[in-house]
């Protein structure tokens, strides 16, 4: 963790030492936080997968309205759901954060603490990362590594006609909660990957109907989305009762973002027997099949299809 400002040093070997301290039951890295760069031990046939996202104050969160620790926990959580996508196991990450000059060093202490919580429970290691302060708004940036064993890397561009389409949990309204408070599905994704035959899959952060659209693209061919068949969750109806811009909870699943839910693409018979075998905690759900016909495609029941726009999250740029 450098700095590049000089004036810092005093508040950073302090800050130091107080990371330290809290990383001190997790260290089984060799070197990390005390040389000047991180070293990885190496498994002999893993290939490293590497991730990285940055949120920032008034775009992802609003700081000075949300609990903080939450804020971190989520920071890493989402490079976590990025590594389940693509069924790699989490090893490392290096965290850094641009501090407001006011009251940095509690803001970073409470991240810390969030981080710290979810790092624990996936025998993540912070290997390094860097901490300064500005006079702009707070912005988390977290790079987490992952290996895949012989079952992964799970794509996108993996999905073959006929494939059903599955997804993990319900969909919808994490505006209510679960945005910050995901269960990124690492393990789901491992236990899946290791047990059964996956062709393609991705995390769903943008919405499922904009997430399978873009799966669906990567993999040259179209998606059936069944409609009677989506998870919606007890938020979407939550959010669609208690607003009323008319939009029903079946529209919050469709194109809401941050459900951090798996999407899969898996061979029909195999899926049927991953169903019979519900493997894991959270529910798992068929949701339709992939076709020859480019786009994405709606069917109410009756066999027949209609165009479905692909709505959700896009990323200003
Ligand atoms: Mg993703």
């Amino acid at each position: 963790l450098e700095s590049s400002h000089e004036e810092q040093n005093a508040m950073e070997s302090d800050f130091l030492d107080w990371l330290r301290k809290q990383l001190s039951s997790a260290a089984h890295f060799p070197l990390g936080l005390s040389d000047d760069a991180a070293l990885l031990p190496q498994c002999p046939g893993d290939r490293l997968v590497i991730t990285t996202d940055m949120l920032m104050d008034g775009v992802d969160f609003e700081i000075e309205r949300c609990d903080v620790q939450r804020a971190g926990r989520k920071s890493l959580a989402v490079n976590l759901s990025d590594l389940a996508a693509m069924a790699a196991r989490p090893v490392a990450a290096l965290i850094s954060l641009a501090l407001p000059r006011r009251a940095g060093r509690h803001l970073a202490e409470e991240l810390y603490r969030g981080i710290l919580s979810l790092a624990d429970e996936f025998d993540v290691v912070i290997a390094g990362g860097d901490t300064n302060s500005w006079d702009g708004p707070l912005a988390i940036s977290i790079t987490a590594i992952g290996t895949v064993s012989e079952h992964g890397p799970l794509l996108r561009s993996g999905a073959q006609v006929g494939d059903t389409i599955l997804v993990t949990g319900t969909l919808g309204g994490s505006i209510l909660g679960k945005h910050f408070d995901f269960q990124p599905r690492v393990n789901e994704a491992l236990l899946l990957s290791e047990c059964y035959t996956l062709h393609a899959g991705m995390d769903i952060s943008d919405g499922l109907s904009l997430d399978l659209a873009r799966l669906a693209r990567e993999s040259r061919c179209g998606a059936v989305l069944e409609i009677p068949e989506i998870p919606v969750s007890t938020a979407a109806q939550q959010l669609a009762a208690s607003s009323n811009d008319g939009r029903t909870a079946l529209d919050h699943a469709l194109a809401d973002g941050e459900d951090f839910e798996l999407l899969l693409a898996v061979p029909p018979a195999e899926a049927e027997r991953l169903l019979a075998d519900q493997p894991l905690k959270v529910q798992i759900s068929p949701i339709g099949h992939f076709i020859e016909p480019l786009g994405l495609w709606q069917s109410t029941g009756d066999g027949a299809l209609s165009p479905l726009s692909a709505q959700g999250y896009e990323h200003p740029l």
